[in-house]
């Protein structure tokens, strides 16, 4: 089992092409803890999977070739975040944990 959990962690992150340091506290705050899908304000005390955490949303998702930098980042509620597509729920989780 444990095996099966590396791997997968391990394509996640080659999938991630070029990963800054980004700081998701940063972001949330540069975007004044507020989603940028729906525009309303985020839970900051709210914890994923709770519809109104905070995560980080790519605008150019990373399965598209974007990139994991803070130009690319944007707050969004989990919510908002996996209407938002069917694919990168999973990379979603991985930034936020
Ligand atoms: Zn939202």
């Amino acid at each position: 089992m444990a095996k099966r959990e590396a791997k997968h962690r391990r394509r996640a992150i080659k999938r991630n092409a070029f990963v800054a340091n980004v700081s998701p506290q940063k972001v949330f705050e540069r975007d004044g803890w507020k989603c940028h899908l729906c525009g309303k304000a985020i839970n900051r005390k709210a914890v994923v999977p709770h519809p109104k955490a905070p995560t980080i949303d790519h605008v150019i998702p990373l399965a598209s070739g974007g990139t994991h930098e803070p130009l690319n980042c944007r707050a969004a509620h989990f919510l908002c975040n996996s209407i938002k597509g069917d694919r990168g729920g999973g990379e979603q989780l991985l930034l936020v944990a």
